[in-house]
């Protein structure tokens, strides 16, 4: 090991330090972003280009599509391929965004009213197989793909259609599209360009639309699963706790976020939160985690698994469970199928390497993990 990764080592293991421990060594895999929309298609994104819209050429902008029925199907048998000392296959637990704009109505109601509908309507209009929600369904009951909740969208609405309102060009150009994250907005705060965070807030006005999401998007994640969303990570960990209340009183007993947690101040700016590992868990409130892990292959800066093996060995060095963060958009091939490969090639070489070094290990759903932590 080398100087900076000996310090980057001390610090993995300063973060992993503080709070209970579990006998067990977990790993559990978090996966943002499914449900909701960013881009429609690689020629959405070029008329976009072409037609003078902002967007950054990021790796979302790029490939981060609605996935298709191939992609899921490849994914579970990625899991299927390795198993834990329980004979268990790998899990992932997807965070989902439960709904996403209704563009066609919002522009008939003249961008003066807000709709949304479920991502499962959302599938259907960009043409997804009809029967891709029972292989999601297979998933769950295969227990190895476990839905998680990630917000009612992925979008700053009420910013979003204050642009609209205001006859901003390109968001409305985007929107013909189907495309909400437009980069380079002037007077947006520079952490809310793209209009990701859901729970970005410029007056305490906006707040209680904020906690109305909360409880629909609970709700509806419940009429589509069957069941109450465990934990709760808010997009972009971007969280306030005026808010803490109303998702533990939709039901959800867990809140992910990071060790320095961004929350919106009443002008726009950020103020942040800090935490270490876990908060004491306490009983008839909403409880605090945090991911210490995280594993990103299609990230221009991602080499290889080493960094998650690291971060894997400190979680368990500490008795922590390793909660390994990582998006939809590594594991996607609609756009191109080379992405979905070697997304799921480095995937299964790190869930190996993991069984290899720990045979010990346990597979488990972020809701069985946190059963642990009680
Ligand atoms: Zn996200």
């Amino acid at each position: 090991m080398n100087l900076s990764a000996i310090k980057y080592n001390v610090l993995l293991h300063l973060k992993n330090m503080p709070g209970p421990t579990v006998n067990k060594k977990i790993v559990v895999i978090e996966a943002d972003d499914y449900g909701g929309i960013r881009i429609p298609s690689a020629e959405a994104y070029h008329k976009m280009k072409a037609a003078g819209v902002a967007i950054d050429p990021s790796r979302y902008n790029l490939l981060d599509t609605l996935e298709n029925k191939a992609d899921l199907e490849a994914l579970f048998e990625t899991l299927q391929t390795v198993k834990d000392s329980n004979g268990h296959a790998a899990i992932v637990s997807p965070f989902v965004n439960v709904a996403n704009p209704d563009f066609e109505k919002i522009k008939a109601a003249g961008y003066q009213e807000y709709f949304y509908e479920p991502f499962t309507t959302t599938f259907e209009k960009y043409g997804r197989e009809s029967n891709l929600m029972t292989v999601w369904k297979q998933g769950i009951s295969e227990g190895i793909f476990t839905p998680e909740l990630h917000g009612r969208e992925h979008l700053s609405v009420q910013l979003w259609m204050n642009e609209l309102q205001k006859g901003n060009h390109q968001v409305r150009t985007a929107l013909e599209y189907g495309f909400a994250a437009v980069n380079n907005i002037e007077g947006v705060h520079q952490y809310a360009q793209e209009f990701r965070p859901e729970f970005y807030f410029t007056n305490n006005k906006q707040q209680a639309f904020l906690k109305q999401s909360i409880s629909e998007g609970v709700k509806l994640f419940t009429t589509i699963f069957g069941y109450l969303p465990t934990a709760f990570t808010p997009s972009n960990s971007h969280f306030h706790h005026n808010f803490e209340q109303a998702v533990f009183d939709a039901g959800v007993k867990f809140l992910s976020v990071g060790h320095n947690n961004p929350y919106s101040q009443p002008n726009g700016d950020l103020a942040f939160d800090r935490f270490t590992f876990r908060q004491k868990i306490r009983p008839n409130q909403l409880n605090y985690y945090i991911r210490n892990c995280a594993f990103e292959p299609n990230d221009p800066a991602y080499k290889n698994i080493d960094i998650t093996m690291m971060q894997v060995a400190a979680a368990f060095h500490c008795s922590k469970p390793a909660i390994i963060s990582t998006h939809r958009v590594n594991f996607g091939g609609v756009i191109d199928s080379k992405n979905r490969d070697k997304g799921l090639k480095e995937l299964q070489a790190l869930l190996k390497a993991i069984v290899q070094r720990w045979p010990d290990v346990v597979f488990m759903s972020n809701a069985e993990m946190l059963g642990e932590l009680v």
